[in-house]
């Protein structure tokens, strides 16, 4: 079914907390939080929506899957790695993929639920897509991961990995948005998963040999 996401939704969703909210969600999770905590509560982190960043609307309805994801896919947007790790970038990088997925893809809206940038910020992809991440219980589809579209959220992550590795920033934050999807939609770490898996695609380079880490490190996170 196809039914518009409602704008009173989206913006009930909205996150609208700054940079400086976004350093504190990410240092509470550093060291010395004891891993083997049980039901370990992971805060939400600082998520920048469509509006925050400037996004254009959908050129047409957002499609609503009335289920769970069942797994978090990892790409790499296989752009120039780019040494600007503000806040401004992260919103710009945003604009590029929806431009490109929208003007040269032909498609409504971004394809990729989520997005984070060398400096390590969040943002939001497809419109609707936090709306859901927040209320645990729906997803919009994406158009990032050929036949797993409506059943995995997908997160491009600023750059291209093939014989570099990401910035700590980049990776800190790609930890703690597993760990805070995961619990949101009871997603078990071990369902975390590269394009590759799926697709005919070098992405998302050397962040694919990392998925055993990034798996164990949400689960610690978690306390699973
Ligand atoms: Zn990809």
């Amino acid at each position: 079914m196809s039914v518009p996401v409602p704008r009173r939704a989206v913006l009930r969703g909205a996150v609208l907390l700054g940079a400086a909210a976004g350093a504190t969600a990410l240092t509470q999770f550093g060291a010395g939080r004891d891993a083997r905590a049980v039901a370990t509560r992971i805060d939400q982190p600082t998520i920048a929506n469509c509006a925050t960043w400037g996004a254009r609307p959908p050129s047409s309805a957002v499609s609503v899957v009335q289920s769970r994801p069942n797994k978090i896919i990892i790409h790499h947007t296989a752009f120039p790695n780019t040494t600007d790790y503000s806040l401004a970038q992260a919103y710009r990088n945003s604009r590029d993929i929806q431009n490109l997925h929208m003007d040269t893809n032909g498609w409504l809206d971004s394809g990729q639920h989520f997005t984070n940038s060398r400096g390590g910020y969040l943002t939001e992809g497809r419109h609707g897509s936090l709306y859901g991440l927040l209320h645990g219980e729906t997803m919009v589809q994406g158009a990032h991961c050929v036949g797993q579209n409506s059943q995995a959220i997908g997160i491009e992550n600023d750059g291209i990995y093939l014989d570099v590795q990401p910035p700590q920033a980049l990776w800190n934050s790609l930890v703690v948005f597993c760990a805070f999807t995961c619990q949101q939609y009871g997603i078990p770490p071990t369902e975390i998963y590269g394009h590759k898996d799926f697709n005919n695609t070098q992405c998302p380079g050397l962040l694919h040999d990392r998925l055993p880490e990034l798996r164990s490190t949400v689960a610690a996170r978690l306390g699973a």
